[in-house]
């Protein structure tokens, strides 16, 4: 006989990555096309002759790095196995069961994920028309229950994203009890005029002097390390302190702490790549829009396109063109931009297939 499982766990749908498929070009998982810098590889290399000891738990020389270059002290910081798993230890350290976690959908896909395996329960706020998190709305889905609100800014899968003159309005109007989470995977991707405001979007600013607000930051998108699993939070010393609690030991390797410190020691060239990128991002989408595809303004490395119930069909038809995309069930699909190359072959299919068949 198999050990009893928690019954709940029944109804809960694991995270389901993108898929990849050899030679087809993967633009479905908002990773960064360009590879490793020498300098990097190399530092990987040298602490790798260190991995008969284990990784130092509190990730010291990391978390100064960190420190210096967003001028925080180094006890506002915690390290993770990627961002997702702070988002994860994040929901431990403030829900169970019978507590409530509001945040936007659709949003990232882990979300309902981590709320769920806490045991919590999610309270999923349907997007604007045009996209974006309803703040208003999720003030509004606040309860004596809440203990969680994450704000994806720039939004996966969606690109919409906040100044910070926005979310501060938004944070002053949230009961200082509950955790606020400002996820920002994308946002070396966001520029003036991607967002909704004046104040060019920084949660770590934010977060300075609101000891409820958490920002999540990560080593996988602009800085290149999907690969090694890497990615910080930025809080109040008491909400660090909590996490080191349950904090799987370990689970920032030696390499991941190597690669990510080099890429820091890199970060005007790895930060050129995103202004690369930008410019990428603004030649597909007006391809797109000048075919009649309705493509909403983006904050991140992605574009989402709202194919509503022919999701499935027009990822599997770009599949078999030999462009991976990512189908979100009846709502649409997400492309990742890859380089100038990728991008061209993802436009080919895109409008040379004929938009009227979708
Ligand atoms: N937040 C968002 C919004 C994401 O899209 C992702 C990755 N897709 C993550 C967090 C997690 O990134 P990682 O765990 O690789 O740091």
């Amino acid at each position: 006989m198999t050990a009893r499982i928690r019954p709940d766990l029944a109804a809960i749908a694991p995270y389901v990555p993108g898929r990849n498929v050899p030679g087809a070009i993967k633009l479905a998982s908002n990773e960064t096309t360009p590879g490793p810098l020498p300098g990097v590889l190399a530092a990987i290399a040298e602490a790798a002759t260190g991995i008969n000891r284990y990784p130092d738990n509190g990730a010291v020389a990391l978390r100064e790095a960190l420190a210096a270059r967003l001028g925080v002290d180094a006890n506002r910081i915690a390290t993770g196995c990627g961002s997702v798993s702070l988002c994860q230890e994040l929901v431990q350290i403030v829900a169970g069961a019978g507590d409530e976690v509001v945040y936007a959908w659709r949003s990232f896909e882990a979300y309902p994920v981590v709320v769920k395996v806490a045991g919590a329960t999610p309270v999923e706020v349907p997007l604007t028309a045009e996209f974006a998190h309803d703040l208003d709305a999720m003030l509004a889905a606040v309860t004596d229950r809440t203990r969680m609100i994450i704000v994806c800014n720039p939004n996966n899968p969606t690109g919409g994203a906040f100044g910070n003159d926005v979310l501060a309005r938004f944070l002053d109007a949230v009961p200082s009890h509950i955790l606020v989470v400002l996820d920002e995977a994308y946002i070396e991707y966001t520029r003036p005029g991607d967002y909704d405001g004046t104040e060019h979007p920084d949660g770590v600013a934010l977060a300075e002097g609101r000891p409820n607000v958490v920002v999540l930051r990560t080593f996988s998108k602009a800085y290149g390390l999907a690969g090694v699993r890497v990615g910080y939070a930025v809080a109040d010393p008491a909400i660090i302190s909590a996490l080191s609690k349950v904090h799987v030991p370990f689970s920032v390797s030696t390499l991941a702490q190597a690669a990510a410190i080099a890429s820091l020691e890199a970060a005007d060239e790895l930060l050129a790549r995103t202004d690369r990128l930008v410019v990428e991002r603004a030649r597909v989408r007006d391809a797109l829009l000048a075919v009649g595809y309705e493509v909403p303004r983006s904050g991140g490395n992605f574009l989402w396109m709202p194919l509503g119930d022919q999701a499935a069909a027009y990822s599997a038809a770009s599949t078999e063109a030999g462009v991976l995309l990512r189908a979100y069930d009846v709502d649409g699909v997400r492309v990742t931009l890859g380089d100038p190359a990728e991008n061209d072959a993802f436009l080919a299919f895109a409008t040379g297939a004929g938009l009227d068949i979708w």
